[in-house]
Parts: C-alpha cells; sequence; structure tokens
C-alpha cells in the first residue's frame, strides 16, 4: 500500500544524492593518466605515440604542482553565469593566467628527453620564438579545433600546457558556484565538449556516467540513455572492438571497457570508458588508446562528436 508522504521526505527526494559535478582532484589527474598511458602502451601498435603522451602527462604532473593558486572567483561571475546558464569561465575569453609560462616549463622539461619525436624539435622551436600575443591567439585556435595546418603538431603541447592552468583553477572552485549550463552536452565550467563519458565506481559517485571535459578535467553527470552531443533519448546504441554490431543502451555487451556511444539522431559517436570493467580506464587515455575504435567507426555512419586533445590530427 502507497502512503502519503511527509513534507520532509518530500525535500528528501527532491535532493540529488550523488554529485552532479566532479571537480579534477590535482594530486592524482595527471599523475594516474600518465600510469594508464603507460600501462595502455605495452604491445600497443601505436606504443610510441602513448610513451609520448605519458612522458606530456607526467610532466603536466610536475607543474600542476608548481602552478600558482588561481583568484578566488569573484561572486558576480558564478551569479551571472547561474542566471543565464553560462560556463562559468568560457576558455577561450579565460584563458588561465601563467599559462605560457607553464609551456615554456613544459618544453623545458621535455626537450631532448627520448620519448620525444625528433620530428617534434622544429614545432620546439617554432613555439619558443612566439611573443606573447602570438601564443594567445595560437591557444585560442587551438581550444576551438581548429589550428592551421603548420600547427597541427604543436597543439598537443599547447594544449597540454592550457589543460594545466585550467584544471588548477577548476581544482580551486566551490563546487556550488558551478552552475547548470546550457546545453548539458557542455562543460559547466569551461563550455569546452567532453572528450569522452565515463561510468564511475565507488563513493556517491558509483554508477554514474560523467562527461569528462578535454579542457578542464571537469566531469558532469548526465544519464545514460541521453546523447552526449544532441540529447537525444533515441537511438542512442553501443558499438565495440569485439562485437561490431551496434547493440540498444543498456543491452550492450558492457564487458568490454571502451565502447562507442553512436546516436541515430544527430550520426555521431563518442566513447564510454567503463570503470566497473576497468577501475584503471582514463576518459583522456583511453580514448587515445582505443584508436583502433575509431578506424571501425570511420566505416559507418557515424562521425566523432569531439577530439582527443593529446592528438595531433
Ligand atoms: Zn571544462
Ligand atoms: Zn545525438
Amino acid at each position: 500500500m502507497q502512503r502519503i508522504l511527509q513534507p520532509g521526505e518530500i525535500e528528501a527526494l527532491d535532493h540529488i544524492d550523488f554529485p552532479r559535478v566532479r571537480l579534477p582532484q590535482l594530486a592524482t589527474l595527471f599523475q594516474e593518466r600518465a600510469a594508464r598511458l603507460r600501462q595502455l602502451a605495452g604491445g600497443h601498435a601505436i606504443a610510441d605515440y602513448l610513451l609520448f603522451a605519458a612522458r606530456l602527462v607526467e610532466a603536466q604532473h610536475h607543474l600542476a604542482s608548481r602552478a600558482p593558486q588561481p583568484a578566488p572567483l569573484e561572486a558576480s561571475v558564478a551569479q551571472r553565469a547561474s542566471a543565464h546558464g553560462m560556463p562559468l569561465l568560457p576558455a577561450a575569453e579565460n584563458l588561465p593566467p601563467g599559462w605560457q609560462d607553464t609551456l615554456r616549463a613544459l618544453l623545458a622539461e621535455l626537450q631532448g628527453d627520448a620519448a620525444v619525436p625528433a620530428s617534434l624539435s622544429t614545432v620546439f622551436t617554432h613555439l619558443a620564438a612566439l611573443d606573447g600575443a602570438a601564443l594567445d591567439a595560437l591557444a585560442r585556435q587551438v581550444l576551438a579545433g581548429g589550428p592551421g595546418r603548420e600547427d597541427l603538431a604543436a597543439a598537443p603541447l599547447v594544449m597540454a600546457a592550457l589543460q594545466v592552468g585550467f584544471a588548477t583553477r577548476a581544482a580551486a572552485l566551490p563546487v556550488q558556484d558551478v552552475p547548470f549550463a546550457e546545453p548539458p552536452t557542455i562543460c559547466p565550467v569551461c563550455g569546452s565538449a567532453p572528450v569522452a563519458s565515463v561510468l564511475r565506481i565507488g563513493g556517491a559517485a558509483g554508477g554514474h556516467r560523467y562527461l569528462h571535459c578535454g579542457t578542464c578535467a571537469t566531469e558532469w553527470h548526465m544519464v545514460r540513455v541521453k546523447c552526449s552531443h544532441c540529447e537525444s533519448t533515441k537511438g542512442v546504441r553501443y558499438q565495440g572492438l569485439q562485437n561490431a554490431q551496434a547493440e540498444p543502451a543498456g543491452k550492450a555487451d558492457t564487458r568490454q571497457a571502451v565502447l562507442a556511444e553512436t546516436c541515430e539522431q544527430c550520426h555521431t559517436y563518442r566513447k564510454l570508458v567503463n570503470q566497473e570493467q576497468d577501475p584503471f580506464v582514463d576518459p583522456v587515455a583511453d580514448d587515445l588508446a582505443s584508436l583502433t575504435l575509431d578506424l571501425l567507426m570511420g566505416d559507418t555512419e557515424f562521425s566523432r562528436a569531439s577530439g582527443n586533445p593529446l592528438l595531433a590530427i
């Protein structure tokens, strides 16, 4: 028999008991990602690139621990974002102060490292020669996903420096200042596209799907039945490497740690990495290492919804 809820119980039902937003944990974010990249590189067809990416992310870890604490957010910024359903600090208009120093330190740490492809030496020279205004312009191009051909190889290095600055700032935010942004398919902190989504385990977030920002590493919740690109709830399916046939969401062979989530409405796909299958999955690292799945998807009607920040193509 159904009983009538008391006012206090109704309020309790209204309260979400898992985090809507997970801000990055700087102490472990880059360290765990680097370890995952090294693990995935073993015997991999693109092992050299994954090892280079691991070295890049290790440098990010060193630099994040030295990054200056960002200035506290002005109350009016949070109020305006919340009132208009806008991201808190849209990335291109809010480049992190000091990101250019981070880039120079990153280049200094990686210069001559055995894991860095020799072909990048001209890129290092090119970046070192750019003045502040040119670097900011390049950063905005990279964030918009459209660096020119000559800057393509520089993009992962620029993005790595920007990620340190953006993640440092996101990590310092009071979580209650993060607005509900529209559309909910963009990062509520910096307005960037998610690189992939992740099914988390453990703690209050366990069993929930989060979209992972490729720029500031903030994660925000989205129910699994929705397309992470157009929010459609119709025609969302999963496709993995081990079962090349698409299966409906919820009925997929979820024994695979990385699946492509496809949408018949917007004809895009984005990967879902599943901690229930492998607790060490990382949205950026596992997306990068599952290029074979992207090749398989290249033969379908679905195109990638957004790029990987560490990939120079
Ligand atoms: Zn973000
Ligand atoms: Zn869609």
